[in-house]
């Protein structure tokens, strides 16, 4: 189980930081889906980051082979590399 500290400071690594950078003073939060997925929440984005192991994979390459998928049919556990 992730802690609640870590997800109220984790963000969607595209949505934070260079020219992807989105507007707003706290972009690119992220909804913990199932104890196993995190859901960017911008709405023009849809990457969605797995929880491996209990650790976040705040990878950019990551969330985004899952961006076309609809968060509710997310795998559970998400698979392995
Ligand atoms: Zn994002």
């Amino acid at each position: 189980m992730v802690s609640d500290d870590l997800l109220e400071i984790l963000r969607c690594p595209y949505c934070v930081s260079g020219e992807t950078r989105k507007p707003g003073d706290d972009p690119g939060q992220l909804q913990l889906v199932r104890d196993s997925w995190l859901v960017c929440q911008e709405p023009d984005c849809g990457r969605k980051y797995p929880i491996r192991d209990e650790i976040p994979v705040m990878l950019i390459e990551e969330g985004e082979k899952w961006m076309d998928m609809d968060a509710e049919d997310l795998p559970v556990p998400p698979p392995g590399k």
